[in-house]
């Protein structure tokens, strides 16, 4: 006799399914694409599992998905073949939330609706979207490989428990049944189902079936038949050729894979031909995911072999300084085998990565460099976005660094908003006569840095100043000295040498007010002995009586308080 037992929800879980009943219920479609996007997953794995064990297809070895439903019973069935859940990975994926970042993810809900709804959507809890809709859920599964006896059957309301017990199972998969809530009738007729399955799902690679529907001239009404047809074009999409992919079918694909509900910045296909093979589908989003600084974020390039899915977050062929580019790619000559270990150390995956990383660049370049309007926006929210996680590769990528170091916007104070708008070429086109250096300032926000005492002369000569005022700038500018030629100098530091801007005149004057000084210089040196290293005359002060500069080649004061921040 099989046994049932009743399991209580993760807590988190409770809360998730509260919120997303309420907060995406204006969206509550999107149910079909996360359950099918779960059984086209479930198709991936079979085929990648399968490469070892080919028993496991027996005689269904064409992979499938079937949507349909039962106006009577008033329930909408979604079905496949692949890999299936045992007992145990039904308890762990179909009750709790596996992912790390758990916590994190409900301290970032906000109560704004939009918001919350991009937040999980990618958080990816597909799943429990099926709640929306309906007010009890039925799962059968059996995990491939494991014999007929071996199926579940979990079942809930999503108000707090679960059952779960052994049914017998003649087919491996899994059969989600959904038993629609009151006023949710819309769901069952072909054509509703039909169109939100072409709208959401039209890339998936495996066909998606529903009965066909025809008109019966006796009943004088549609009726459905034995016969199956496909939905989706059920072709990867990234194989299609791009000129038969609409704008659309790219945004969608897009949505699907980064569980994003806007659509893509940008995005790039194409094919690589040479050393070594493949295709490449990438996106850059329009915005920062919340776990962006998250050291654990997974990477988000799905990598197939020859069409085979292998592994999602291979994170092996993109730079770090690149995780917000979510795409697929889709390699020739990777064995299907490849494991995590091996990426570590393919030169294919160099190659791969290397040109990833260029396609990339250039998509960003054509953004930034463009003349036309909406693509200079596009890039300057792209800055806003993602600007910080770009600087990093001036340090990680230092053979790309030329390009990025175009890339690179900044605030000045030649902007009066604060705005990182500025590029390096920008300031250089706009430099004083007789400039040769590029001058910054840091400050732990753009307005200390804008309200230095170290810009007075600066003002005062109408010299254009950047204003540095992010976590990594000062990591950032250990890497790179110069742009262009141009020296890169912090305001700050040392006997502050403004080389050609200043005139003759000002020189000789300069130098008899420094030797009028030098007695009070002299007595302030002695009372200040331990505490600092010289006592200069300034005359890079207008309003300011004195401050403080670090010597040339020491930390500047804010790379200090951030290594002390760091308990260093
Ligand atoms: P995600 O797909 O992002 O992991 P979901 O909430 O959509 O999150 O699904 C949770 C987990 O449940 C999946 O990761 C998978 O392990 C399992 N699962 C869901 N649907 C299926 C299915 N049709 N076949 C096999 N496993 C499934
Ligand atoms: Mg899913």
């Amino acid at each position: 006799v099989a046994t049932k037992e009743t399991l209580g929800f993760q807590a988190e879980v409770k809360q998730l399914l509260q919120l997303m009943i309420h907060s995406l219920y204006s969206n509550k479609e999107i149910f079909l694409r996360e359950l099918i996007s779960n059984a086209s997953d479930a198709a991936d794995k079979l085929r990648f599992e399968g490469i070892e064990h080919p028993e496991w297809y027996g005689d269904d070895p064409d992979l499938k998905i079937k949507v349909s439903f039962d106006k009577a019973a008033r329930t909408i069935t979604i079905s496949d073949n692949g890999i299936g859940m045992s007992r145990d990975e039904v308890i762990a994926n179909l009750g709790t939330i596996a992912r790390s970042g758990t916590k994190e993810f409900f301290t970032k809900l906000s109560g704004d609706q939009q918001k919350d709804a991009a937040l999980i959507g990618q958080f990816g809890v597909g799943f429990y979207s099926a709640f929306i809709v309906a007010d009890r859920i039925t799962v059968d599964t059996r995990r491939a490989g494991l014999p007929a006896k071996d199926g579940i059957r979990w079942e809930s309301d999503g108000s707090g428990e679960f059952t779960v017990e052994a049914i017998e199972l003649a087919q491996r998969g899994t059969s989600i049944t959904m038993h629609l809530r009151e006023g949710e009738d819309d769901f069952l007729a072909t054509y509703k189902l039909k169109s939100i399955i072409r709208k959401y799902s039209d890339h998936i690679s495996l066909p998606i079936q529903m009965n066909k529907e025809e008109w019966d001239e006796d009943k004088k009404e549609q009726v459905i038949q034995d016969e199956l047809e496909s939905i989706n074009q059920s072709s990867a999409l990234w194989a299609r050729s791009k000129s038969e992919i609409t704008e659309e079918q790219f945004a969608e694909f897009y949505k699907n894979l980064s569980h994003d509900y806007e659509n893509p910045l940008c995005y790039s296909l194409n094919r690589v031909e040479g050393r070594s093979e493949f295709t490449q589908l990438l996106y850059v989003p329009a915005r920062a995911p919340f776990d962006l600084w998250d050291r654990n974020k997974r990477g988000g390039i799905k990598l197939y072999v020859k069409r085979v899915f292998i592994m999602d977050d291979a994170e092996q062929l993109m730079p770090m300084y690149l995780r917000f580019v979510t795409g697929v790619i889709d390699s020739v000559d990777l064995p299907l085998n490849v494991s995590r270990e091996i990426l570590q150390e393919s030169r294919d995956v160099k190659v791969i990565r290397e040109s990833a990383t260029k396609r990339v660049l250039t998509m960003l370049e054509e953004l930034a460099n463009s003349e036309d309007e909406a693509k200079k926006e596009k890039y300057r929210s792209f800055w806003t976005e993602f600007g910080q996680v770009l600087k990093e590769g001036i340090g990680e990528d230092q053979g790309n660094q030329e390009r990025i170091l175009k890339l690179l916007r900044f605030a000045s104070t030649h902007i009066e908003s604060g705005e990182q708008t500025v590029s390096l070429a920008d300031y250089i086109a706009r430099m004083k006569e007789g400039q040769d250096k590029i001058y910054y300032v840091t400050g732990d926000t753009v307005n200390a840095a804008k309200n230095s005492p170290h810009l007075e002369i600066f003002r005062k000569k109408g010299v254009e100043v950047l204003l540095l005022s992010d976590r990594v700038d000062e990591w950032m500018l250990s890497f790179f000295t110069e742009f262009d030629g141009k020296h890169m100098t912090s305001v700050a530091k040392g006997g502050l040498d403004l080389g050609n801007l200043s005139d003759e005149k000002e020189k000789k004057e300069h130098e008899e007010t420094e030797k009028s000084f030098k007695d009070l210089l002299d007595r302030m040196k002695l009372a200040l002995t331990d505490r600092v290293k010289d006592v200069r005359v300034t005359f890079r002060l207008t309003d300011s009586p004195a401050c403080l500069v670090s010597d040339e080649n020491e930390l500047s004061g804010n790379l200090l308080r951030m290594l002390k921040a760091a308990g260093q």
